[in-house]
């Protein structure tokens, strides 16, 4: 099967599982495993962000963020299909007790101008505006990527306005890779940052937190809170360690494979329309035939993927779909 479902389906490669068996650790509720907090200096320095926290999950890193930067009954700005909104299951209310302000993006992207004016006037009937979130890249948008000088403004706004900015950078290597950014210059604008490893990185779990040295201190009770303090985990840090050194640049193999994949998606008489392609995802709509229905042709064909509305289907290129893989898909699609 070839399984373009999510790119959360990657298994570690022999050179990430020999990383991790070898793997120093000890107690890290202790702050005593080596390899986490070797992993965690390595991504602030990557960052220049003063501190970084290692969680299981991505929905872990932005709820503690989001946790961090409010209070209850303040008001969290982020877009309409932002994943800490649809799905973090009610994670913001949970947790935070915070309010949600949803503004329609463009392919998951707002604008400083939308931000601005989304943030409420100093009144008792209204919520205070306290956080704005940002998804880049965009899993609902397709993989979508805000220009950096969007993001600029935006960070303007929120100065100006004193609300923190948190980045759900969930596959923020990928935007950096597709439009050959610095980490550093997105530990310069945010207060926060998440990025997960088990995403297109390649590693079975794992994600991390960034910011301030105070943020991860808060951040760290917090996780204890959540019940995610973790002990001998540095086996999992070896992995995000391994990954950084060598699945990020290779980012740029799933992206040309999106491209060449998506472009035989556009020949196709099942499909009506292919969200452009920014990074490793391909959102398409489907003509003459349900999403469930493609679906159903495709996996006869042995390849599987998902049905995201009625008639729109999602692929998601990763580590484990080879060259060759690419290939068959791009045939099966063109033999429907
Ligand atoms: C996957 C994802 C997350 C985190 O998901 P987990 O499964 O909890 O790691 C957060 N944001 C976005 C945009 C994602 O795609």
């Amino acid at each position: 099967m070839i399984d373009l479902r999510s790119d959360t389906v990657t298994r570690p490669t022999p050179a990430m599982l020999q990383a991790m068996m070898q793997a120093q650790t000890g107690d890290d509720v202790f702050k005593e495993d080596p390899t986490i907090n070797l992993l965690e200096a390595k991504c602030a320095a990557l960052f220049n962000m003063e501190a970084a926290l290692f969680c299981s999950s991505g929905t872990q890193t932005n709820q503690i963020a989001i946790k961090c930067h409010t209070r209850p009954g303040d008001e969290v700005i982020c877009e309409a299909e932002a994943h800490i909104y649809q799905y973090e299951a009610g994670g913001i209310a949970f947790n935070s007790g915070a309010s949600v302000r949803l503004l329609p993006g463009d392919r998951g992207r707002i604008n400083a101008a939308q931000v601005k004016a989304a943030i409420n006037p100093d009144d008792v009937h209204k919520p205070p505006s306290r956080l704005v979130c940002i998804e880049n890249t965009s899993n609902r948008g397709g993989g979508s990527c805000y220009h950096f000088e969007e993001l600029e403004k935006i960070q303007s706004v929120c100065k100006e306005h004193q609300l923190a900015l948190h980045l759900d950078g969930a596959r923020l290597f990928n935007a950096i890779v597709a439009k050959n950014e610095a980490p550093a210059q997105y530990g310069k604008l945010f207060n926060s940052i998440s990025i997960c490893f088990s995403k297109s990185l390649g590693c079975p779990v794992g994600s991390i937190l960034l910011g301030t040295r105070e943020f991860i201190n808060q951040a760290r009770r917090v996780r204890k809170i959540l019940g995610g303090g973790m002990r001998q985990a540095g086996y999992l840090a070896a992995a995000a360690i391994y990954a950084l050194d060598h699945h990020v640049e290779r980012l740029a193999t799933d992206h040309r494979h999106a491209q060449m994949i998506a472009e035989a998606l556009e020949a196709s008489r099942w499909v009506q329309t292919v969200l452009p392609v920014a990074t490793n995802i391909i959102i398409f709509e489907t003509k003459a035939i349900t999403a469930k229905e493609l679906v159903g042709k495709l996996k006869a064909q042995g390849i599987l993927c998902n049905a995201i509305s009625a008639d729109r289907i999602r692929f998601v290129l990763h580590l484990d779909i080879s060259p060759q893989m690419a290939a068959t898909v791009i045939k099966t699609i063109q033999s429907l």
